[in-house]
């Protein structure tokens, strides 16, 4: 139904063939196809716009890795990217079920889930985490609700609060609770009633009972097959009844979780839970790998560019190695230590482990030579021309005014990068002449 990603951006490569460095239209070329990708997979159009403009920032000069194609690569950079937003900055905690009787608030659209995911938890709170769980339906709207999600209650073996006709949801909410509370539950769970439409009168009754269950967790239950509307519904519910977290229910089907991604982007909530059936123990909790790969429909790509660079960089530090033992150490060189720093976890990580530069790291770090200065430095080094970098002494007033520009960055900047690669040179000449290379041959190691 869907081209694959990674395949329709190989074609777009194949037909420039680019070596070394990805270059503005390359990227460009491919975050196009990314963004048609991205919104049929049904991510929000303001959340793919935003998204690519992430990656097109990622992308722009990275080198390319030799046995991958550049096609290959910006997948690679995309599905990092996805990962990146899919997981937020925070580790995904437990849910907040500790406080007993601690509440569960389940809330979403008609048709989402609610019920058969209130089920699906419960048994998994049950049998994971050994708690004793009470759930009770606040559907007065559907008829038939509330048995259903007795019956399923009757199949996981989980008790649900005996059905009381003709309550409203703040009366069966206030029974729940004191049930939960007399009955020696851990965790109560309340299944809403949907609308098919976001409307008040559904708003106004679930913040009512989110005021009586006073719940820790409130999670909103969403058909992952939904796309942009996805987006609404949770801007809506986490403004109005404000949510903990969401449930992304049918991503075994079709779909291409593209609503998963519009969810963390927009209400910046974690996804905790995915739906995979209609099974009861079809639930499993969310692995942002799993789902950006689904999104970008390819198969091993990641995998295959990961142990490319891998394969990459030992050649590139033998090749270094070999460079530094001769005295020579251009721009480029500077670069690949740079490039490494950042990933290596900055200064000290890198200098902490050759010997007798421990001090220097410190030093550099107190001066403020962070993370943030050397990607400036990284990006003063790109806007240099091939010559330049491969011999800095070249760089005289007007070409300092044009790299600084480039990288839009002071000269000041500039001339204390120049400083900093003399320094360095001068210092990987004296250890070259050492013990011929010996020692810095170990400490590269
Ligand atoms: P509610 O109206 O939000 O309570 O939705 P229900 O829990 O009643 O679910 C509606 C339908 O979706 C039912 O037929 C469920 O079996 C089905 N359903 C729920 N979750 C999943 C899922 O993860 N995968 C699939 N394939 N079906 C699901
Ligand atoms: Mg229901």
């Amino acid at each position: 139904m869907f081209e694959n990603l990674s395949e329709r951006l190989g074609g777009v490569f194949d037909r420039l063939t680019k070596q070394g460095a990805l270059t503005d239209a390359d990227v460009a070329t491919a975050l196009r196809e990314v963004r048609v990708a991205l919104l049929e997979a049904d991510v929000s159009l303001p959340v793919a716009r935003d998204f690519v403009a992430a990656v097109q920032e990622r992308a722009t000069g990275q080198a390319v890795t030799k046995s991958v194609t550049p096609g290959q690569q910006v997948v690679k950079i995309v599905h990092d990217e996805l990962v990146r937003v899919l997981t937020g900055d925070d580790e995904p905690e437990a849910l907040k079920i500790d406080n007993p009787p601690s509440a569960v608030l389940m809330v979403g659209l008609q048709g989402s889930g609610k019920t058969t995911t209130t089920a699906k938890l419960a048994k998994r709170l049950k049998d994971k985490n050994g708690k004793r769980i009470l759930m009770a339906s606040l559907d007065t709207n559907r008829p038939a609700a509330m048995e259903q999600l007795q019956i399923l209650g009757t199949q996981i073996g989980v008790d649900t609060l005996p059905i009381v006709k003709g309550e409203t949801a703040v009366q069966i909410a206030r029974r729940a609770k004191q049930q939960a509370t007399l009955g020696g539950y851990d965790v109560y769970m309340l299944d809403t009633a949907g609308r098919l439409h976001i409307d008040e009168v559904l708003m106004g009754e679930v913040q009512a009972v989110r005021d009586i269950a006073q719940p820790r967790e409130t999670l909103l239950v969403v058909d992952g097959l939904t796309g942009q509307d996805a987006v609404n519904v949770a801007t809506e519910f986490d403004g109005k009844v404000g949510i903990t977290g969401v449930v992304l229910t049918r991503m075994d089907g079709d779909g291409r979780g593209g609503a998963a991604l519009s969810m963390r982007a927009v209400t910046g909530k974690p996804i905790r839970f995915v739906g995979l059936g209609e099974k009861l123990d079809a639930l499993e909790t969310f692995e942002a790998g799993r789902v950006a790969g689904r999104i970008l429909g390819m198969g091993d790509i990641v995998a295959l560019v990961e142990k490319a660079q891998e394969t990459l960089e030992a050649e590139q530090a033998e090749r270094m190695m070999k460079r530094f033992q001769k005295g020579l150490f251009n721009m480029n060189d500077l670069k690949g230590q740079l490039d490494q720093m950042l990933k290596m976890g900055g200064m000290q990580g890198v200098m902490g482990m050759m010997p007798g530069m421990g001090k220097m790291a410190k030093a550099a770090e107190a001066a403020g030579f962070d993370d943030k200065t050397i990607r400036r430095q990284i990006a003063l080094i790109n806007s240099m021309t091939k010559k330049e970098r491969a011999n800095p002494d070249l760089m005289q007033a007007s070409r300092k005014k044009r790299v600084a520009a480039g990288a839009g960055l002071e000269v000041s900047e500039l001339n204390r990068l120049l400083k900093m690669h003399r320094q360095m040179a001068d210092a990987m000449k004296k250890l070259g002449k050492m013990g011929k290379g010996g020692m810095l041959k170990n400490a590269m190691r």
